[in-house]
Order: structure tokens, then C-alpha cells, then sequence
């Protein structure tokens, strides 16, 4: 029986998609542009002026006035400068858009980081349609803007985005992998490389936040102490949905699914006032740039509901931060190649490619850290519940099985094996059945296989997928390269048609792929990662660990790296440099926003508090000394020497952290706030409620 389905009325209605090009565009161009679209082309100039007319009739039918190139700028968010459609025609108003319009923008770009790319003398940018990801509407409360999603360049054509590195990066990888492919005897296809970005948040009510300057203006809570009840009882997870927060995340639905944005799943996450939404999964670009929107629309539409979506990675101590799960995976001709598949020669294509990640992961290991590196994170990555510093691959115990045969077929065949037992032939055995669920049960890992797709956990909640993305394509696109260059010397491939490889064939890979497994296998790691025990065997085997984000960044400057991304055409020494350059000042201003702000909240709200917490104390003490009762003048002496001693320990902490956000680097910053929040902290349970300055966790995480 064939499913009933539905079409999902309203589904992608702000979209400049299927629909809207057919009905707005003639025959021949709406044909010409889905091409582009699909392949992933420039565009036709010769259809621009069409196309422009036709998008600019579709969004002022919804409404728009302006139009604007959209892009991702190295600052980590979008980007939009709106220009109306009106021009003077001979004095005339009319409403127009031009091809040119359309194809480029041309932004003052000299505000926007660009790491010493752009002096202010050439202060223009450039913005170039991608067709790939299509134009949209964006709504306000009294009008609408459409967007057009745009890579942003130098003058010079250097990137200034984080768009273009990505591109740029699934084209190396669909020529590595379209390579690959002819050898195992495949026609020339398309690559496309797919993501589903699980996206974690947390809510909090408008009214504490406003009260809360840490939140506003570092988006995390800088002081407060744990509240009785955390996540300890896990009863949060997969709990039933407040209805407050249901009709905040159905609101957010729809208004995504109006962008076409497929968000299908919503649960409770693991500690109280935590959230996830994950969309089902699409091409690359599409899926990243959705992201984005999908952070636009998380932020805009609690707003409406009286609360804030702080996507910060650690809002709160002691409780778990906010990751965001990039599901990735790489289809060819419409297959996707990390499915194991059913047959002995898809099964050889997913161990290929299997292989190519681990070492892949191994090899670059420095850079996916650097890529998930940030102020935020720092606070996530090894912390509670959170995946270590460390990148390990995750395979599950079926595969791991499985590659021990592959990569000691003697030592597998001497022992007895809980599957068929010994050695595993490429292109004779086919590979036991991978049940999806059985390799999802590890959390613990940063980088893990499930069942069909890998999905990479570090990434943290408040990131663009790009940057992690575009590493992986590239370091997946080297590996790959590096088995088609030994399976090319074994001169076996290229002598049969699909499916009909010749034995010589398959013996090379086998051998190819254990010399890979041999040196690789290392950073496979199926324990629990966030055991102690984890990060001294990691260093046993040699993996790096970045702790922080400036040692984490450090790999960008790396030789071997530079070369990495120069020889695939992903990014320039100098573009590599500016990244690394954007990213360090972008932590140090993060940490002395967070310094400056926690010395303002501790002199200036919770000082104060203390002091007339103290006074009264004094004064409560001096009361019942003359009224010669002696009981509670122990208890009011202790007290007021405890606020006393806390308001001491204040003011040296203080003048610490002033001294660093004076002269010291990042590390004095952090370590000064930490000692401050030790004592703010611990003040806190000795202040009376009704005069702390700030609301309290136990306020701030229970929404209903
Ligand atoms: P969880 O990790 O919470 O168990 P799921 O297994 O449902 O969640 O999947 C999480 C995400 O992975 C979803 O966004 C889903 O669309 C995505 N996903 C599934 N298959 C693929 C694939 N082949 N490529 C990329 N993402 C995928
Ligand atoms: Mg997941």
C-alpha cells in the first residue's frame, strides 16, 4: 500500500522556490534557473533581468519594499544592508530591480572584521548571488524585505564570509570523491554533501533577563550559585513540553516551515529551561544558511513570548551547555556513501569512504578542534556532559568489529569473533547489518558514526555550521584523495564495469585501506568520553588536546595546514591568516566584555547588596549586645565577620581583575573572574533574597 500523504499547505510560501519560479519566471528561464540551482552554476547573465523581475513581483505580492543581499560575514552572524526598490524615473517613482542587482551587490564593507584583508582605502566589498540557496522573505512587524543570500568578497576577491570557504570546499570534495568514484568505475556525478544541525537553547523569561546585564550583554550568567535542584534528577530530558514554551516552539515552526526550513523534531534537552530543534536534513549550503535563520527566528519569535532564546554554548554553571550536532554525510549520484549499503561493492564504497574519514579526523585533528574554538565554548568543550577537547571517532562496536578484521585479518581470524569470525574480504563478504540505533548510543563522542551519517558534536550552540563544515569537506576531500592516488599506482582500477570489479582490484583496496586503518585507527575510541581515565589514554596515543581557544587557533597558522587548504583551493595563506587573526580578537573581546562586565555587577550591584547586608548585621549585632540577651549575638557575629571577610576577598578580587583588564592577557581575565564568582557566589547564600541585586538560577531555570 502506497502512504497517504498531504501537501503541507503554506510549506516554503516565503520562498522564492519550485513554485514561485514557475509561476513568476517564463517556461524557458524558470528551466535555465532550476539547472543552475541544482548543479550549483552562476547564473546565466542572460536570464538575470528576468529572473530580478520576476523575484521582485513575487516578494512585493508578499509585501516586500526592499530587497537586501544577505550574507555571513566573519562576525558569525548574517548581515543585511536593505535597499528599496524605488528609482526616479524621469522624476517618476517607480518600483525596479535590475539583473545587476540581482547578480552583485556592492556594501561599504570597511566595518565588517576582515582580519588586515581590506584597508579602509578599499573599503568596498562585493556580494554574489548564490543560486544554490534561493531568495527569501523576511518579515517585520510592518513590511518585508527580500533577501538574497550572498557570498561577500574583497576587492581583491579574497573572502570576507563564511560562505564562500564552504562552497569552495564542497567543490574540492566533489572533485576528490567524483575521482575516487571513476576508479570504482562510476560515471562523473554530482557530490552533494548533506547536514542536519541539531540546534540546542535555552529560554529564559524577559524579565530576568533585562535584570541580569551578564546576560544581555555577554549572553551568559557570569555569577550565580547552583540552585538546590539542577539537572540531577534528569527528569527534564524528553519531558513533556510547558505549554508556554509549546506555543513558542509552534510559532517558531511556522514560521520556519514560511522559509522552507524542514524543522521536524522538539524535545526537552537534559538540563531545566533547555531546548532542542532539529530539521530534517539538507544540501550543505541550504542547511547552513538555514541555520541561520533558524537563530534569527528562535531570538525574534520568543521575544513575542515575553522570553529570550540565549544560544550562548554555557549560560549557566553546573548544568549543561549548548552544543549544536552537525549530521553530515556525502552522497554521490544520489546515494549516500557513508550508508554501508547491501551488496559486497557498496559495501567496499562505504568502507572507502569510512576509512577516509578516520583518517581524515586523525590527520587533521588540530583543525576540526580550531574549528569549533571560541570564547563560549571554551566553557563547553570537556565540560559537564559536553564532548572532551579531544577528537575521537566514534564507530560503534558492529563497525569497530568490522575494521579489526579489515585491518588484521590474521589476528581476526586467530581469535573467535562474535560475528562470522575471520578476516573480512572487500568485495567478497558483505557487512553484517548495522542497526542505526545500536551506533547512536554513545553521547560521549565528538565525532561519531550513526548508522548512516557522522555527526560532529562539538560545534558549539551560538556557531555558523560553515566553519566546521568547511574543514571537514576539505580534510574528507585529502583522505579521499590519498586512497585514489595508491588505488591509481595499484593500476587495477578502471578494468571492469560497476559492479564487476576484478579481485585484483579489491586486493588492492584491502590492502590500501589496512595500511590506512593501521596508522589511523588511534583516534577510534568507543569508551565513554567523559571519563577521566579518556583524556590520559588520549594522550597516550598521541592525540592533540587544545584546552583553550588560543592554543586551539594555533593550528590555523600551521604549515601543513596552510597548505591543506591552498592545494584544495579552499582557502588562501592570507585568507587562513585573517580567520585566525578575526577569531583571536573576536575571543579576546569577548573575555574583557565578560571582565568588565563581571567587575561592574560585583562593584556595582552586588557590592552594595553585601554592604547593607553587612550594616544591618552590625547594627543587629550592636542591638542585642546592649539589650544584654546573649543568644543570637554569636550567630550575628559570625554572619557579619562572613560578609565582611566576603567583601575583603571582593575588593581583591576586584582590583585583580582590574588590574588584568588593565594589562594582562585573556588567561588573567578568566582567572580573576573566577575567584571574583567563587566569592559573588558563595555571598549569595548568605545575602537575603529580597536584596540580592540579581535573579537567581533557581529563578531563571524553572520557566513554568
Ligand atoms: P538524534 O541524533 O537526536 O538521534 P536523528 O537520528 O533523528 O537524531 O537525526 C539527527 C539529524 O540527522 C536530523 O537533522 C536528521 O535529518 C539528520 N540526518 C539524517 N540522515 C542524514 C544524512 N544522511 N545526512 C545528514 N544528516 C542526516
Ligand atoms: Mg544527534
Amino acid at each position: 500500500m502506497t502512504q497517504e500523504t498531504e501537501k503541507a499547505t503554506g510549506y516554503g510560501a516565503d520562498v522564492f522556490g519550485k513554485d514561485a519560479i514557475e509561476t513568476y519566471l517564463s517556461k524557458d528561464t524558470a528551466k535555465k534557473l532550476q539547472s543552475t540551482i541544482r548543479e550549483g552554476k552562476p547564473l546565466d547573465p542572460s536570464i538575470a533581468g528576468e529572473v530580478a523581475h520576476g523575484m521582485r513581483h513575487w516578494a512585493m505580492d508578499r509585501g516586500a519594499t526592499h530587497y537586501t543581499h544577505w550574507f555571513l560575514p566573519m562576525t558569525g552572524s548574517t548581515a543585511e544592508k536593505h535597499d528599496s526598490f524605488l528609482e526616479l524615473k524621469d522624476g517618476e517613482p517607480v518600483m525596479q530591480f535590475s539583473g545587476k542587482n540581482l547578480i552583485v551587490g556592492e556594501p561599504d564593507a570597511s566595518s565588517f572584521p576582515s582580519g588586515g584583508i581590506r584597508s579602509t582605502f578599499e573599503a568596498r566589498g562585493y556580494t554574489a548571488w548564490d543560486p544554490t540557496s534561493p531568495a527569501f522573505i523576511k518579515r517585520h512587524s510592518n513590511g518585508a524585505t527580500l533577501c538574497i543570500p550572498t557570498a561577500f568578497c574583497a576587492y581583491t576577491g579574497e573572502s570576507l564570509d563564511k560562505k564562500t570557504p564552504l562552497l569552495r570546499s564542497m567543490q574540492a570534495l566533489d572533485r576528490s570523491v567524483n575521482r575516487l568514484m571513476k576508479l570504482f568505475g562510476r560515471g562523473a556525478a554530482h557530490t552533494a554533501c548533506t547536514l542536519g544541525a541539531e540546534q540546542e537553547y535555552f529560554l529564559v523569561d524577559k524579565e530576568y533577563w533585562k535584570k541580569r546585564p551578564d546576560l544581555v550583554l555577554a549572553g551568559r550568567t557570569l555569577f550565580g550559585a547552583p540552585p538546590a535542584k539542577g539537572q540531577q534528577l534528569e527528569d527534564h530530558y524528553f519531558g513533556a513540553i510547558p505549554d508556554r514554551v509549546l506555543s513558542f516552539m509552534g510559532d517558531v515552526e511556522r514560521e520556519l516551515w514560511k522559509l522552507g526550513i524542514p524543522a521536524k523534531t522538539r524535545h526537552n534537552e537534559v538540563a531545566p529551561a533547555q531546548f532542542e530543534l532539529a530539521p530534517q536534513f539538507e544540501e550543505l549550503n541550504l542547511a547552513c544558511d538555514h541555520n541561520m535563520l533558524v537563530m534569527d527566528t528562535l531570538r525574534n519569535t520568543a521575544e513575542k513570548h515575553g522570553l529570550k532564546c540565549l544560544l550562548h554554548e554555557k549560560p549557566y554553571a553546573g548544568v549543561n551547555g549548548s552544543g549544536k550536532h552537525n549530521n553530515w554525510s556525502v552522497s554521490f549520484g544520489g546515494r549516500n556513501l557513508l550508508d554501508p549499503g547491501s551488496d559486497p561493492h557498496e559495501n567496499a564504497v562505504f568502507l572507502t569512504m569510512l576509512c577516509a574519514v578516520i583518517a581524515a579526523v586523525d590527520s587533521h585533528a588540530d583543525l576540526l578542534r580550531a574549528s569549533v574554538a571560541g570564547a563560549g565554548n571554551d566553557h563547553r568543550l570537556g565540560a559537564n556532559e559536553a564532548p572532551p577537547a579531544v577528537m575521537s571517532v566514534y564507530v560503534g562496536d558492529q563497525l569497530a568489529e568490522v575494521i579489526e578484521r579489515l585491518a588484521e585479518p590474521a589476528k581476526a581470524a586467530g581469535r573467535k569473533s562474535r560475528a562470522a569470525g575471520a578476516a573480512m574480504r572487500i568485495g567478497v563478504d558483505t557487512l553484517p547489518a548495522i542497526p542505526r540505533d545500536a551506533t547512536d548510543r554513545n553521547r560521549t563522542s565528538p565525532f561519531a558514526f550513526t548508522g548512516n551519517k557522522f555527526e560532529f558534536r562539538a560545534p558549539g550552540s551560538s556557531v555558523c555550521c560553515s566553519g566546521p563544515m568547511t574543514v571537514l569537506n576539505t580534510i574528507v576531500a585529502e583522505a579521499v584523495d590519498a586512497i585514489a592516488d595508491e588505488l591509481e599506482a595499484s593500476g587495477t582500477a578502471g578494468k571492469a564495469r560497476p559492479g564487476e570489479h576484478t579481485a585484483a582490484f579489491h586486493d588492492a583496496l584491502q590492502g590500501i585501506l589496512q595500511k590506512s586503518l593501521e596508522a589511523h585507527k588511534r583516534v577510534v575510541f568507543n569508551g565513554n568520553g567523559y571519563e577521566p581515565g579518556w583524556t590520559k589514554e588520549a594522550a597516550k596515543r598521541g592525540l592533540p588536546a587544545a584546552p583553550d581557544t588560543p592554543s586551539a587557533l594555533a593550528a590555523l597558522a600551521r604549515p601543513e595546514n596552510v597548505s591543506l587548504f591552498e592545494k584544495y583551493g579552499v582557502m588562501t595563506k592570507r585568507e587562513l591568516e585573517s580567520r585566525r587573526e578575526i577569531f583571536l580578537e573576536e575571543y579576546a573581546k569577548k573575555v574583557r566584555i565578560e571582565g568588565a562586565c563581571a567587575r561592574d555587577i560585583a562593584s556595582g550591584m552586588v557590592f552594595p547588596a553585601v554592604k547593607a547586608e553587612y550594616l544591618e548585621s552590625v547594627r543587629a549585632l550592636e542591638t542585642a549586645e546592649k539589650s544584654g540577651i546573649s543568644s543570637g549575638a554569636a550567630a550575628l557575629r559570625e554572619n557579619a565577620a562572613a560578609l565582611g571577610a566576603g567583601m575583603d576577598a571582593m575588593a581583591a578580587d576586584l582590583k585583580e581583575l582590574e588590574a588584568a583588564l588593565a594589562g594582562g592577557g585573556e588567561a588573567a581575565v578568566i582567572s580573576a573572574m573566577r575567584s571574583l564568582r567563587e566569592v559573588v557566589d558563595s555571598l549569595e547564600r548568605r545575602v537575603a533574597s529580597s536584596r540580592w541585586p540579581l535573579p537567581k538560577y533557581c529563578d531563571m531555570l524553572f520557566l513554568y
